[in-house]
């Protein structure tokens, strides 16, 4: 049976990187937090369908009963770092301290490990790998092949063994990458994300049904902003920001159900019960 993988970045719309030079860490405070309503409006759409959330350290401060409840859902909890600083923007010893610090957070609020981190923007790299997997995590899902986007970092992992979509790193560290469709050498984005909200539908599902044909599995992306049409707007930001983040906000949801519904044959996991489940 193929498996779907449904990755959540547990992040609120003033946090994102595309806005970062209007709205500064220190600026947060300042905004209604609207990451609450929309992350449990996704918990249920998900219904029981499983999936991994990587959140955000700043938010789990400040909404530990959150974190609880997708933990108890049954869905994996996991690291999105903590101020949402891209991994390169770091040196070594903040993004360790980032990693170790933001890992703990969550695994106080909920009792249990945690083990997987996604990079803010998927900014990752060989190295960046070795101080994740240092830090005491079993996985990143940080890697976008598509690479017409500036800010996402380069990974290369030709050599190493693949089983589906989880690339083995090393001894017991695995990378998730983000699923896109290849045709040849020309890779088409299909993750998720803006994509997601910008590719007709039709189109879309044919891509994902084409990735499960390849890979057996899919590993989609999404932020609780993508579902909340009504969030306040961004106007000081260049157009071109602006459109990636507001394309068609309205149709996620109903997007979402139609992937839902679509694939409703395949299993749905979080990325630890992926990795569990696939014997390197
Ligand atoms: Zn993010």
């Amino acid at each position: 049976m193929s498996t779907i993988l449904i990755t959540v970045d547990v992040e609120d719309w003033f946090q994102v990187e595309n806005f970062k030079a209007y709205i500064p860490f220190s600026a947060w405070p300042g905004y209604d937090l609207r990451v609450e309503r929309n992350t449990y409006k996704l918990l249920e759409i998900l219904d029981f369908r499983g999936a991994t959330f990587f959140i955000l350290g700043w938010l789990a401060e400040r909404l530990p009963h959150l974190v609880r409840d997708i933990h108890v859902a049954g869905h994996e909890v996991a690291s999105h770092g903590y101020d949402h600083i891209l991994c390169n923007q770091q040196s070594y010893e903040e993004l360790k301290a980032d990693l170790i610090a933001s890992r703990k957070r969550l695994e106080d609020i909920i009792g249990a490990p945690v083990v997987g981190y996604r990079a803010p923007s998927f900014s990752v790299d060989n190295d960046i790998l070795k101080i994740i997997e240092e830090s005491g995590y079993r996985y990143d899902s940080s890697f976008n092949s598509f690479a017409m986007h500036g800010r996402y970092g380069r990974v290369d992992l030709s050599r190493n063994r693949t089983r589906g979509i989880a690339v083995n790193v090393s001894a017991d560290f695995y990378e998730l990458p983000i699923s896109n469709f290849r045709i040849g050498t020309r890779i088409f984005p299909l993750g998720g994300g803006g994509y997601f909200r910008m590719i007709p539908f039709p189109l879309f599902k044919l891509g994902v049904r084409k990735i499960l044909e390849q890979d057996q599995a899919y590993l989609f992306y999404m932020h609780p902003w993508e579902i909340d049409p009504e969030q306040p707007r961004m106007t000081k930001a260049a157009l071109s920001c602006q459109f990636r983040h507001y394309v068609n906000l309205k149709r996620t949801q109903s997007k979402l159900t139609s992937l839902f519904r679509t694939f409703r044959e395949c299993e749905f996991v979080g990325c630890r019960q992926h990795l569990d489940d696939q014997a390197f």
